[in-house]
């Protein structure tokens, strides 16, 4: 196992001497950090990752995404000998230790298997990505993984399997790179879905060939009849429909294979836009469409950004047969997506007419904006940044389940986010296991837990920090309900506050929990928990918006008697 393939596929796209000089140390790296190691297969561990390089030189990624990739698995702990970032970061530099930290990271999501919550995975993976190169990195990762499925042990591959059709697929799809999202599919099916797999293959197989034959006799026909339109095609090919995508169309046409006309495609790459309608004719003038089969994917993409003309048509001997029409730009941006504009940046000014409808999520009318804008490879590598998920973050519950929040959101954002009730009961909040202010800005990733009073009401400053629309029109309406009703925000502020300093004894579970409920039943509303400081057993605070001034001295006796509690102090905060 050497590096030498990876080398000469990639000096064929890139003939940087530093690049290559970096690839071979990466390689290096590698070996040294998965000596000894071994993968299920019993091939040696450097095998994959040097399988994933390969899978991203035919992608024609630049120089680091190739290093990153042979360098992926060095961080885990279970390499043969770990490598520490700052070691990678002294040898490689800033770029790829972010894109191997990044790629790290991502495995240590923990996918529950919830069809539900795989949407908000795929975005937050994205999200936490920050840079597509990493998931680009992650999907030939997983590509080889998948190929490689069949030693791994039978209890572990189902999950696998699930997380690549729920998960990966479809992030490579969001991405446009159709041939990794097609293989993915089809490796995943046989896991998922034996008996229908099965099937499929038992049935198909020969249609494919039959089909084909067929085809082989018709391209001399469809050849001339371009020519007399002085129309070359610069390729001319059949393509087999994954087994997966059959299957899920199968699916819809009660599993009736004569109605699979697209079982093989015709596609023909022209060398111009023009071209392209013009071969489109020449087709319809020898053969009759089926209607309602024309479809101008060019005038109309395709969500993902997806570019082609289709038509179904009554071939010869009354066969029908789908055909695919498109230039070699809009062929590689199907296939491989956005990587496809590294290749194909200098021919990129077509003035293609992007639209997508409003159920699209943003970042795909963004992204597909954004392809249009860039002119070189470097411009294109900085924009490779994916800015566009800036604005959102991803953090969990307790329980794993995922909340999209716009950036700078709080736990009390949160708390709306989960329920209206929890939100207005929202007392205080512990983000990964630590008592934190309510005003904290939540980070991607971020646990968040939201202690409750009962009976508790929003309070009006809130206001200030609130993100979410949501959360302000709720606090809003509330406060109007409640006996501030009449009174503005600002005149609200002058209720009197108390803070209230807690030091404990020891600290034990439920003490908060005492504590809160002590202050409830003395109806007074909690504003805000939080631990003086980060060190472990740093006393306690609150804040408290009383009613009267007189409330306080009772309740800091009872808060006294709560055992565990060593020393309390408190002080009235009036505002004028
Ligand atoms: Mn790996």
């Amino acid at each position: 196992m050497n590096i030498e393939p990876i080398i000469k596929d990639f000096k064929k796209y890139n003939q940087s001497p530093q690049d290559e000089e970096m690839i071979r140390k990466a390689f290096q790296f590698a070996k040294i950090s998965h000596q000894g190691q071994k993968r299920y297969s019993d091939e040696d561990y450097i095998g994959h990752p040097l399988a994933a390089a390969k899978i991203l030189t035919r992608l024609k990624l630049d120089g680091a995404t190739i290093a990153a990739s042979l360098l992926h698995d060095t961080l885990e702990d279970d390499a043969a000998h770990p490598m520490d970032q700052e070691e990678i970061e002294r040898h490689f530099g800033k770029d790829i230790v972010f894109l191997v930290n990044g790629v790290t990271k991502l495995g240590k999501i923990k996918y529950h298997g919830v069809a539900r919550e795989a949407e908000n995975l795929r975005k937050m993976i994205l999200a936490m990505a920050q840079d597509i190169r990493v998931i680009l990195i992650k999907l030939a990762d997983r590509l080889h993984n998948m190929e490689t499925l069949h030693y791994v042990p039978e209890r572990k591959r189902r999950r696998i399997a699930q997380e690549t059709i729920e998960i990966y697929a479809p992030l490579a799809h969001r991405l446009g790179i159709g041939e990794i999202k097609g293989k993915l599919e089809d490796l995943a099916f046989g896991y998922l879905w034996p008996e229908e797999y099965s099937w499929i293959m038992a049935n198909v197989g020969n249609r494919y060939e039959e089909r084909e034959k067929y085809l082989e006799k018709v391209t001399p026909i469809i050849l001339a009849e371009l020519k007399k339109e002085n129309i070359t095609p610069l390729r001319f090919d059949y393509r087999a429909k994954h087994y997966f995508s059959l299957w899920q169309k199968l699916l819809k046409h009660e599993m009736n294979l004569d109605l699979m006309h697209d079982l093989v495609a015709v596609r023909l790459i022209l060398p111009d836009l023009a071209s392209c309608y013009g071969a489109l004719g020449a087709i319809h003038k020898i053969w009759k469409p089926l209607p309602g089969r024309i479809k101008d994917y060019i005038a109309l993409p395709k969500p993902n950004g997806y570019r082609s003309l289709h038509t179904t048509v009554f071939c010869q001997d009354e066969k029908i047969v789908e055909f695919q029409i498109r230039t070699q730009e809009m062929h590689a941006e199907a296939e491989y997506g956005i990587v496809a504009h590294w290749l194909y940046s200098e021919s990129g000014k077509t003035g293609k007419k992007i639209e997508t409808d409003e159920q699209n999520l943003a970042w795909v009318k963004q992204l597909s904006e954004w392809q249009k804008e860039f002119s070189k490879p470097e411009e294109f590598l900085e924009r490779l940044k994916i800015d566009f998920f800036q604005d959102r973050i991803f953090v969990l519950t307790p329980k794993g389940q995922i909340i999209d929040l716009p950036e700078g959101s709080t736990p009390v954002d949160f708390a709306y986010q989960i329920h209206t009730e929890i939100g207005d009961a929202c007392a205080g909040a512990k983000i990964n296991n630590r008592i934190a202010p309510l005003n904290t800005k939540l980070k991607n990733g971020d646990v968040v837990e939201i202690v409750i009073q009962k009976n508790k009401k929003p309070s009006p400053d809130w206001f200030e920090f609130v993100q979410t629309s949501f959360a302000k029109n709720r606090i809003r309406k509330i406060i109007k309900q409640s006996k501030f009703s009449g009174l503005s925000q600002w005149e609200a502020e002058k209720i009197p506050r108390a803070e209230l300093r807690i030091v404990f004894e020891r600290d034990r579970i439920g003490l908060i929990k005492e504590v809160s409920s002590v202050v409830s039943a003395s109806k007074i509303n909690i504003e805000n928990i939080f631990n003086e400081s980060k060190e472990k057993g740093s006393p306690l605070c609150l804040t408290l918006r009383l009613r009267e001034k007189s409330q306080l001295p009772p309740l800091v006796t009872k808060i006294k008697g709560i055992k565990g509690v060593a020393e309390i102090s408190h002080k009235l905060i009036v505002k004028t």
